[in-house]
């Protein structure tokens, strides 16, 4: 597979460039040279998850990796289903919600894990990343325990939740947790550093196994299609998908599944306060504003990243932004959306009440709904339980990490003890 850089098109990579670098020149995504497309969708459809995953990912991989070895990746890394519930007789939901760390970022972590244990020259590999939740969890369990892997986690001291603190500050081993006093963004910006730092990126092999990763993305267009293969004949003709938006990677994959041949009639971008997108959209001028705090802190976002990887696959495809539906919802509209739904008997969480709202609001009769539900309610069981006023109940992997002892190391922002413990950390 031949990708290129989208803000310098001459810069050109293998998906196993693609993988090792992350980002091309001048901050530039990488984007597939040609998107594959399936003729027979309906047969795809008719294969079982993983068996159909391998086909799509080898696809687009190509022939850097043999089919067996991309079977065996998926093997390894989709090992939980994603099954569909039924909302109302026009409304499903997706949940992505059943692997161990208990978010959809559980699909893209492991396939990446798995993509760069492939492509990797047996060097040392430093994994640094920021997190102010769910991507630490899902990247700490989707490396733990792999050779020549150190996983390296910042992150906010007293600004993340305590449950997810113990998600993926418990595990040992090759997962280095780090509480920074200070601010989510002075994480990020220690992380940038690093990146600077050509000497240390090449001392210690470093790697940010962020959501720009454009193997995180290849692996999330697979469940789009596990989706659709649970949905009837009739519910396939008229499907409209709203995906909970932050930083966007999810409805890329959406719509580079469509692209591949998936049937859908539209997509609906939702997002809370952060509406940079809906805006957008709406005026055709993007002016990001500051980042506002919500319920639906994952999605927290106003500069979203993926966002220039969606317009290049329009511009490609020959569709409109106005083909787009978008919607963005507040806080209080969150909660009474996440009562209404728990009243009508299915506990959510703000991020997914959030795509099913704008997708109530924008489905015609006749049409079939899709909303992704992108995390488990109880991994938001403070402001769940608050709104609700019930106890949501810890499932496994949750209950079980929640009584073990934290082990992360402690330090300031600054820079130079960060750049210490990581020369150290790669001997
Ligand atoms: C990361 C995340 C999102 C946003 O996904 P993007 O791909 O960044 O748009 C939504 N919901 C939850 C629970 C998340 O963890």
């Amino acid at each position: 597979m031949k990708l290129y850089n989208i803000k310098e098109n001459d810069e050109q990579v293998s998906f196993s460039q693609a993988v090792r670098q992350g980002l091309g020149r001048n901050q530039g995504l990488f984007f597939p040279s040609e998107v594959p497309a399936f003729d027979d969708v309906d047969s795809l459809l008719d294969m079982d998850f993983v068996s159909r995953s391998s086909k799509i990912l080898s696809a687009f991989i190509g022939d850097e990796l043999p089919a067996d070895k991309v079977k065996q990746m998926v093997t390894e890394a989709f090992a939980f289903p994603a099954p569909l519930h039924e909302v109302s007789s026009d409304v499903h939901a997706l949940e992505l919600f059943h692997g161990p760390t208990l978010a959809f970022k559980d699909f893209g972590g492991r396939f990446m894990a798995q993509s760069l244990a492939a492509v990797s020259d047996g060097g040392k590999i430093t994994i640094l990343t920021a997190t102010s939740g769910d991507t630490g969890a899902a990247v700490a369990h989707a490396f733990y325990g792999m050779e020549n892997i150190n996983v390296v986690i910042l992150y906010p001291k007293g600004k993340i939740s305590p449950l997810q603190e113990k998600l993926f500050c418990t595990l040992g081993g090759n997962i280095h947790t780090i509480a920074v006093n200070g601010t989510f963004d002075d994480c990020q910006a220690m992380v940038k550093q690093a990146f600077d730092d050509a000497e240390l990126r090449q001392a210690i092999g470093l790697n940010s196994a962020n959501s720009i990763n454009i193997s995180r993305l290849m692996a999330q267009i697979c469940y789009y299609f596990e989706a659709v293969s649970q949905l009837t004949e009739a519910q396939r003709k008229e499907l409209v998908i709203a995906v909970p938006s932050g930083n966007f990677g999810n409805l890329t994959a959406g719509l580079l599944a469509k692209a591949a041949g998936l049937p859908v009639k539209r997509f609906i971008a939702a997002t809370n306060v952060n509406d940079t997108v809906p805006r957008y959209l709406k005026t055709g001028e993007w002016t990001p504003e500051d980042t506002v705090p919500t319920l639906s802190n994952a999605m927290d976002v106003s500069q979203p990243n993926n966002w220039p990887r969606i317009e290049e696959l329009c511009q490609i495809k020959g569709w409109g932004l106005n083909e787009l539906g978008a919607g963005a919802v507040d806080d209080q509209q969150t909660a009474e959306t996440l009562s209404k739904m728990h009243e009508d008997g299915y506990l959510c969480e703000p991020h997914g009440a959030i795509a099913y709202r704008v997708l109530k609001e924008q489905l015609s009769d006749g049409e079939h709904g899709l909303f992704l539900c992108t995390a488990h309610p109880a991994k938001f069981k403070e402001s769940v339980d608050e709104i609700l006023n019930i106890d949501v109940p810890l499932p496994g992997p949750l209950a079980k990490h929640a009584v073990m002892d934290l082990l992360s190391n402690e330090q300031d922002a600054d820079f130079a003890q960060l750049r210490r413990f990581l020369m150290e950390l790669a001997g």
